[in-house]
């Protein structure tokens, strides 16, 4: 029998990304419960309720009456990506990330407690680490936490009930950190879209500060499947960083993207930098590559080429 998998936040950049790619390899039912925030696209992901096994449930995982409806079945595991996402929105308001990252985990696993589901793997980032220096060696998952703003900070927060709830009533949880991930489906508020669609359209693109910030770059296809590692091979109570081992900065970055599209770097306009902007971010993957053998695939040329024909082909429908 296929195994069953909860997965929030399905309608969102990743997990729809992480779904379509579970699907092509037919082995999973899937339920995906997503609240349909203004982050998510359902048209983009419609015709997944054309595949055998898939289901859709409108699901706000910080609301406990909802969940009921979602567990009146137990699932074999549960893949977590259901979040606020946003650094500059979590500036502006806080307060929906407190109660999605950190209040929907509890949530969640409360259920994982309850014995609703075999296994639960947070999705987690590299902000949770805080910034580098430039010349500082990428984060491992020794790295202490050190977030830097409200959503980062909700992030480590929810990493830490997972890591309570594994210690206190050992219960099979996984957490994965991942670094800065680019691919179709991401929403156009995002860095990398924006400066595709800005480009494509000739409005100007904005960049914070020098441009000189640092991030470790990843499509979001490698991520999918060092995920689904993780959900086969992983181990309980682990934590595993994923990263593109691609570091560039921003400058670099628009550069490459306005190249591409053949478009002229007057479009740049500089911008006041953003609070408490993190400096670099730099993950350190030899622990999944080792135990999970795990490694990214596309290069960052490759992976933007890939995007941009993805937004080019969006903006024609
Ligand atoms: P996203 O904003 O594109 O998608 C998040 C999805 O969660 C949306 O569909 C939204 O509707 C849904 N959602 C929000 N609040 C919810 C709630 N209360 N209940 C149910 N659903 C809710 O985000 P993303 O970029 O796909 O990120 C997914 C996960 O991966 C997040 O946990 C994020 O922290 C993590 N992550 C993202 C990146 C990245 O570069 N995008 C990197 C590392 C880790």
């Amino acid at each position: 029998m296929k195994k069953h998998l909860l997965i929030t936040g399905g309608a969102g950049f990743i997990g729809a990304n992480f779904i379509s790619h579970l699907l092509e390899s037919n082995k999973y039912k899937i339920t995906n419960i997503d609240s349909l925030s203004y982050a998510s696209n359902y048209e983009n992901i419609r015709h997944f309720e054309n595949s055998p096994g898939y289901r859709f449930i409108k699901c706000d995982i910080s609301n406990v009456e909802d969940l009921k409806n979602v567990f009146d079945l137990e699932y074999d595991a549960l893949i977590n990506f259901a979040a606020e996402s946003h650094v500059d929105r979590s500036i502006k308001d806080a307060t929906p990330f407190i109660k999605t990252n950190i209040i929907g985990t509890f949530n969640l696993l409360q259920a994982v407690l309850a014995g609703k589901v075999k296994k639960l793997i947070q999705i987690s980032t590299d902000e949770v680490y805080g910034s580098l220096h430039p010349t500082d060696l990428p984060f491992t998952e020794n790295t202490p936490l050190a977030p830097n703003n409200p959503y980062s900070a909700s992030k480590a927060s929810a990493d830490l009930l997972v890591r309570s709830y594994f210690k206190t009533h050992k219960l099979p949880l996984i957490i994965t950190r991942c670094s800065n991930n680019y691919g179709p489906l991401q929403n156009t508020e995002k860095f990398i879209p924006k400066i595709i669609t800005n480009a494509m359209n000739n409005i100007d693109i904005p960049l914070y500060g020098d441009g000189l910030n640092i991030r470790d770059w990843i499509y979001v296809k490698d991520h999918c499947r060092a995920i689904q590692l993780v959900l086969e091979k992983g181990i309980p109570g682990e934590i595993y960083n994923i990263g593109g081992s691609e570091e560039k900065t921003n400058w670099e970055v628009i550069l490459m993207i306005l190249k591409k599209l053949g478009k002229d770097k007057k479009l740049i306009q500089r911008v006041k930098d953003r609070k408490g902007h993190d400096r670099k971010y730099a993950m350190d993957s030899t622990k999944i590559a080792t135990e999970l053998g795990w490694k990214p695939i596309f290069s960052f040329s490759e992976g933007i080429q890939k995007t941009i024909e993805w937004y080019k082909q969006k903006e024609h429908e």
